[in-house]
């Protein structure tokens, strides 16, 4: 079997050199494991954040040991009671092809409900972070002006069109190319949408959103938190998911410059982690799925296909290859 090493840790951007795809044991499972075939394994990019030696709310990957993440997979072999070969798998031990994988870290998902990648996308941690972070955290509510950055993405695209379900006044997201902001427009119903690496985002943020937004979903930070506090009406709520701009740099950056305006606005800003939000899946995997299959919501996948193109899959979506969620495809 063959799984992705972290061998260096990556000083900014990541390059292909900080990693080796290397050969790893195959044996029989051990008592209480069941041994995965891989059909598909996810790449996020909270990975960035592990990739660093510093402490967070995930452990770093460590150097010269297979790297983990989400992945689904098809039982091969089984010493681990209740699941047979056969059986298909939500499991963390991504970035490989063959994963022994112990029954408690092993979830069923059943095949004929959704695509299995979809597990790891808009019914899997993506689309709760969507969900939860919009309802429960931005305490949406219909008629609220909402803008989403990192719109085109695997969670601002579920994030855009909840809030459409959900009776939004105006649904506003920004993306890094023309052809995403198309799809925002054509595809997922946003109401207006901006390439934010066309000018300020303040100023295309302002005519998008000409009487002000009450609530803000950041994938991104930095220059487009500054606009979202400037366009802000008064209580506006801010969910804080992630700071993808940041990422990668290695040195502070300035925005947001404008804070104080958070007083006079009496704004919220709340950070958001998904794994606080679990008890919200049964409800999150029925809504959701209610509205796939009335094609009320629809989902984009960035498929890289094989494992030794797993770097190059996580490399392309820092880089914004992406139109919803990356993720490598085996076999
Ligand atoms: P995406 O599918 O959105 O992929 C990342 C996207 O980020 C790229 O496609 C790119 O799109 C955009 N991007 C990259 N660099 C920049 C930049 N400098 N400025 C603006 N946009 C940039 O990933 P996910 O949907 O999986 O994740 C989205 C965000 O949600 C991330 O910040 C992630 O860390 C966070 N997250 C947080 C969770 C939590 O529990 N807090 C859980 C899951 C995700 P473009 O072409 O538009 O630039």
């Amino acid at each position: 079997a063959r799984a992705w090493h972290l061998v260096r840790r990556p000083e900014g951007w990541p390059v292909p050199e900080d990693f080796a795809l290397r050969e790893i044991p195959l044996t029989a499972p051990a008592e209480g494991s069941v041994l995965v075939r891989n059909l598909h394994f996810s790449v996020d990019p909270y990975m960035r954040g592990r990739m660093n030696d510093a402490k967070s709310y995930v452990p770093p990957y460590r150097l010269d040991q297979p790297m983990d993440g989400g992945a689904v997979g098809e039982v091969v072999a089984s010493a681990a009671e209740g699941f047979a070969v056969g059986d298909t798998v939500l499991h963390p031990l991504g970035w490989r092809d063959y994963a022994e994988v112990p029954a408690a870290q092993a979830t069923k998902v059943d095949p004929s409900l959704a695509p299995l990648s979809a597990y790891l996308g808009v019914l899997g941690m993506v689309g709760l972070t969507a969900y939860a972070g919009l309802l429960e955290v931005g305490s949406f509510k219909p008629g609220d002006t909402v803008f989403v950055s990192g719109a085109a993405g695997a969670v601002g695209s579920q994030v855009g069109q909840i809030a459409r379900l959900k009776g939004a006044a105006r649904v506003v997201g920004s993306a890094g190319s023309a052809e995403k902001v198309r799809q925002l427009t054509e595809e997922y119903g946003f109401d207006a949408a901006f390439n934010y690496k066309d000018g300020p985002v303040a100023e295309q943020l302002k005519k998008a959103a000409p009487e002000g937004i009450d609530l803000y979903f950041d994938n991104v930070g930095g220059e487009h938190l500054e606009a979202a506090l400037s366009s802000f009406n008064v209580f506006g709520r801010a969910v804080i998911c992630g700071m993808i701009s940041v990422y990668n740099t290695t040195e502070p950056t300035p925005a947001p410059r404008n804070l104080t305006q958070i007083i006079g606005k009496r704004l919220r800003l709340q950070g958001l982690l998904v794994s606080d939000h679990k008890a919200l899946q049964p409800q999150f995997v029925q809504e959701v799925s209610a509205w796939i299959r009335s094609g009320e919501l629809t989902y984009r996948e960035q498929v890289y296909q094989g494992v030794e193109n797993g770097v190059e899959a996580f490399l392309g979506m820092l880089r914004g290859e992406n139109s919803g969620k990356a993720l490598v495809t085996l076999g």
